[in-house]
């Protein structure tokens, strides 16, 4: 059922009791054209594009516990473009603009909202920095903007531009176009569009092997419902993409490191914007809901626990109190981790691989939300053809044989 001024009044005459199920729950077929492992954001994109874009109806997305369970359902929504590499900026963008109409596209309200993402500067280091991207991103035609202390200010009014703080602030670079979306929406979006074009989606179904046959091609995933067969699979399991490659024996370049955030208490509509700080390390804005979302840094050491230090929260907490005192005595409510899966470029893989069949979208680190739907439609291609979507071809697995690394961890510092 699609959702209109007409399906709402009808449905409120009968109390909202006749809404059909979001998407079906099939049991698995004994075999897909394609199977996607991991219903995450990516996973489900590319499942919906596969179907909507490539004319790839016959697929199965395999996930072992709810969908959107993973990173996709606990990050902090920050979305921008303005990454520093042409390859980088190319792929972002993608998203960004697919981000603008996706809503109406997936009859889905996402609640994209482009409010602006402020990343501030506190150092000389920053501000040579934010000044390259800047001059990077309009040289590529994608908006960035140079804000003296007072123009953040202007721009978000609880910010302390005082320089009686540790590291005052020194200016911004502004994306106009960035800001969040519902993060649970986004997964549902698709996975109510990729059902209504005929995709299963199969939960609490986890895979514990991948078959490969006597020419070492794909054959089948072996799963906790069974073995399902697929000449192509796409593995999309983030935290646990090493984990699921190292079923089919392919050895990934990933470290897999929680991730906290935290949200506080509902206020009233106080903070308009989403402003980054790599320096001190906080990031933080105000949901539809009123709760301030704040993302904190990764722990140290590798883990598949998805809870991580609290002295990493604190630390953010610090930052955001000095950057924003009027935030002082609001209390927190939760504080969760996820396993975000990082590469040592810190650009993700979205690539075929050496087993014929076998293709992996991974790697996106601390930020790949932003990233979904672009994510998910070159990924979707690539399975399709067999071969790399041009805008995907930069972020192939053997960049770490031949050297070509696309290097946005010298030049982003924080990628969310
Ligand atoms: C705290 C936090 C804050 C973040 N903030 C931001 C931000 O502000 N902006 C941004 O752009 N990004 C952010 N990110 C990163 C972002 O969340 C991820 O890059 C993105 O959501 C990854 O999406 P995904 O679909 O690849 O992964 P996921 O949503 O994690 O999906 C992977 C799925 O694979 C499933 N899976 C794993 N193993 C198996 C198996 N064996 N069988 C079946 N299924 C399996 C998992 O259960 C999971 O549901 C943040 C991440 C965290 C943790």
């Amino acid at each position: 059922m699609r959702f209109s001024f007409l399906s709402l009044l009808r449905n409120a005459f009968s109390a909202n009791e006749n809404w059909p199920e979001q998407w079906r729950s099939p049991e698995p077929k004994p075999a897909y054209d394609v199977i996607i492992v991991g219903a995450g954001g990516h996973g489900l994109a590319t499942a919906y594009y596969l179907a909507a874009e490539c004319g790839v109806t016959n697929v199965a997305v395999i996930e072992r516990g709810w969908l959107g369970g993973g990173n996709t359902g606990r990050n902090t929504t920050i979305i921008r473009s303005n990454y520093l590499w042409e390859e980088s900026e190319a792929l972002y963008d993608h998203a960004l603009k697919l981000w603008k109409d996706l809503s109406q596209q997936l009859n889905y309200n996402v609640m994209y909202s482009p409010r602006g993402v402020l990343m501030l500067a506190h150092t000389i280091h920053d501000i040579q920095t934010s000044k390259r991207h800047v001059h990077a991103n309009r040289l590529a035609g994608i908006d960035n903007e140079w804000l003296s202390p007072e123009e953040c200010k202007a721009f978000c009014p609880p910010l302390n531009i005082s320089d009686n703080i540790r590291y005052p602030v020194l200016g911004g670079a502004l994306q106009r176009r960035g800001g969040v979306a519902r993060h649970d929406a986004v997964a549902w979006g698709y996975a109510r569009a990729a059902s209504a074009l005929g995709v299963d989606i199969i939960q609490n179904c986890e895979v514990t092997g991948i078959r490969r046959g006597a020419n070492g091609a794909v054959e089948a995933v072996e799963t906790s419902k069974g073995t399902i067969r697929a000449k192509k699979v796409g593995v999309v399991a983030a935290g646990h993409t090493s984990v699921v490659m190292g079923m089919a024996g392919v050895r990934m370049p990933l470290e897999s490191y929680p991730l906290q955030a935290l949200v506080s208490e509902p206020l009233k509509p106080a903070f308009p914007c989403v402003v980054m700080s790599n320096t001190i390390h906080a990031y933080i804005s105000q949901s539809d809901k009123g709760d301030l979302v704040i993302g904190a840094g990764t722990d140290q050491y590798v883990s598949y626990s998805q809870t991580g230090g609290l002295h990493i929260d604190m630390h953010t907490l610090e930052a955001i109190c000095e950057l924003f005192p009027m935030f002082r005595r609001v209390r927190m409510m939760r504080s969760w981790g996820g396993i975000v899966d990082v590469t040592p470029d810190r650009s993700p893989i979205i690539s075929k691989t050496p087993v014929p069949g076998l293709f992996v979208n991974c790697g996106w680190g601390t930020g790949g939300f932003k990233a979904t739907p672009g994510s998910g439609n070159v990924f979707a291609h690539t399975i399709a053809r067999g071969e790399p979507h041009p805008i995907a071809a930069p972020f192939s697995l053997d960049r770490f044989t031949t050297g070509r690394l696309i290097d946005e961890a010298a030049a982003a510092a924080v990628a969310h």
